[in-house]
């Protein structure tokens, strides 16, 4: 039976969960503020990261932490003043990542991961989206030996226990793949599995483009307005106000806004980061992940693509892109990097939740209501298949993967 549904919030995730709603007939109306894909998924690295079976833990050995107290790095900076305010999310966030508990939630973590190539496949397909995507995989760049030994021993394992498959590069093959590089490094793991897409914003405004050819409406407006009604849902935008049984809650990192209006208080947080392009030199052939400085390199249409880690910070701070200022200079020790190409740094922020799993599911206290959102640092990689589950579970059918673990009950 046809169901009429309001997707609110057209990144990645959003746009994925009203394009798998639409291919299966029902009406569903996408409302953004902007056009589809224009926020934290036009920023990001642009990687549908198959190799990321375990999500983003909080550092706990005691030289990362040094670095990150210190504000050394290029991976995590914070504003000492939104620490307080922070406080309990990210005592719950360092609790989760403890070992043992981290190693469970990452079984829940991968079976999303596992699909997320699987998923992507087909609506970049559909979505005539192929010109975007390059899938040769990405390189774990190692400055120390020490650091590359470790990774190359948690590779084989990941490649025992997942099926990732890899290869292990010396200093020389290394050399050899990546001509750009302008220093001997102590070596690579190229992930053969990932994929690379060119321009992030226009892969979610391509899928768009197919929503709307399959039938789906899209619409400006502000999702604050959205309101319980006898039947369903309603929210305003430009077309007027708009009136569904469903909604789903797909607003990345300004989730916990339209959450706390409705009465819900989960333990999420932001993860803000930068990106800026540079060009004049000669990029690299993949994009590549400079684990020992905590900077990701991307080659993209726009030139090459620094982005940094974790900043943590209120969303609507001020930006202070000191990190990106400390990720250029190292990443022009890596290649030539000289001219950058806009004014100023991009700002965005990773959805994150305490436990690092997304939350997809129904909401505890309202009928008709849905979220799908909370997808932290790869949300990029997860929006098709989350888009599927959300689809699925609204339909009532058996979904791909298991959602017990993403449900949004487990916060109250
Ligand atoms: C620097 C950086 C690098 C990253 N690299 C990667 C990567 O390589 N691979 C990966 O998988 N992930 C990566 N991520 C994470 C990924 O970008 C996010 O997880 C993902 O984009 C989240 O998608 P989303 O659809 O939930 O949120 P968004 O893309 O932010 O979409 C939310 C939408 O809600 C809309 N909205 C907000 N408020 C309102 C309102 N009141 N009314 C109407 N609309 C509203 C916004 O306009 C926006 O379009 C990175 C993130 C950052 C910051």
């Amino acid at each position: 039976m046809t169901k009429s549904i309001v997707v609110l919030g057209a990144g990645m995730v959003g746009t994925c969960t009203a394009l798998h709603l639409a291919l299966r007939g029902h009406a569903v109306t996408l409302v953004d503020r902007r056009e589809p894909g224009r926020e934290t998924s036009y920023g990001n690295a642009g990687l549908i990261q198959r190799e990321a079976v375990e999500p983003y833990a909080f550092p706990r050995q005691l030289g990362t932490l040094a670095r990150v107290a210190l504000k050394r790095g290029a991976d995590v900076n914070y504003h000492f003043g939104a620490l307080a305010g922070l406080a309990r999310p990210l005592a719950r966030y360092w609790a989760h990542s403890q070992p043992r508990r981290h190693a469970l939630l990452s079984q829940a973590f991968a079976r999303l991961i596992e699909h997320s190539t699987l998923e992507h496949a087909p609506l970049i397909e559909q979505a005539g989206a192929g010109d975007l995507v390059k899938r040769d995989g990405y390189h774990f760049v190692f400055r120390s030996s020490v650091s590359m030994q470790q990774a190359a021993d948690k590779a084989r394992a990941l490649e025992q226990s997942h099926g990732l498959r890899h290869t292990t590069l010396d200093p020389d093959a290394l050399a050899a793949a990546e001509p750009a590089l302008r220093t001997r490094l102590a070596g690579a793991i190229h992930w053969h599995d990932t994929w690379a897409v060119s321009d992030p914003g226009a892969l979610v405004a391509r899928y768009a483009d197919l929503f709307e050819k399959v039938g789906g409406t899209l619409a400006k407006g502000d999702a604050a307005s959205l309101n319980p009604t006898a039947s369903g849902w309603q929210v305003r935008t430009e077309n007027g106000a708009i009136s569904a049984e469903h909604a789903v809650v797909a607003l990345g990192p300004w989730s916990d806004t339209l959450l706390r209006q409705l009465g819900y208080r989960f333990p999420l947080f932001v993860k803000r980061g930068y990106h800026r392009h540079y060009r004049g030199g000669e990029p690299p052939r993949l994009a590549m992940y400079d684990v020992d400085r905590g900077l990701v390199l991307a080659p993209m249409r726009q030139g090459v693509r620094i982005t940094t880690g974790a900043e943590f910070a209120q969303l609507d701070a001020r930006p202070t892109p000191v990190q990106l200022d400390r990720a250029w200079a190292l990443a022009r020790e890596l290649v030539d990097l000289p001219e950058p190409v806009e004014p100023e740094p991009w700002l965005g922020a990773r959805p994150c939740t305490a436990d690092m799993l997304p939350v997809i599911g129904p909401a505890p206290r309202h009928r008709g209501l849905w979220f799908n959102l909370g997808h932290a640092h790869q949300g990029f990689t997860l929006g098709p298949v989350s888009g599927r589950l959300m689809a699925e579970m609204i339909e009532g059918q058996t979904p791909v993967v298991d959602p017990k673990p993403y449900a949004p009950a487990r916060f109250g």
